[in-house]
């Protein structure tokens, strides 16, 4: 699946959002450093419905390379939200299975306080 278009990476008008946009540019996310992905490890949920569908692996693969990351913690509070998570054609079920996975595979990682996170999310998605 094809990275969303610039203009279409973020919903919200502010130099916050304009800079996330600008950092990932359009690249697909397998193609960004880890610079990249460090910089933009807590901006998940100002991401569009397809932004996010589409750049999701990166805290996918960075909460299952470090479980205690930060990445991991923003994973868990944006699955636990409804947030943006309708993109055009929706999450498919091989999608689905995944994230289910990822979470359940955080079960015996998160902290404490991140656990009603975890549950909510499960609930969500697996
Ligand atoms: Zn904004």
């Amino acid at each position: 699946m094809p990275p969303p278009a610039l203009d279409a990476i973020v919903t919200h008008v502010c130099d916050e959002c304009w800079e996330l946009r600008d950092r990932l540019g359009g690249r697909p996310w397998h193609e960004l450093d880890a610079d990249t992905r460090n910089a933009v490890r807590w901006d998940l949920p100002l991401l569009s419905d397809d932004a996010k569908q589409h750049y999701l692996p990166i805290w996918l693969l960075g909460a299952v390379e470090e479980p205690r990351s930060d990445f991991t913690e923003a994973l868990l509070f944006a699955l636990d939200s409804d947030h943006r998570w309708e993109p055009r054609g929706g999450y498919s079920a091989a999608q689905q299975r995944v994230i289910a996975r990822v979470l359940e595979a955080l079960i015996d990682h998160v902290e404490q306080a991140d656990e009603s996170q975890l549950t909510g999310a499960l609930d969500r998605w697996a």
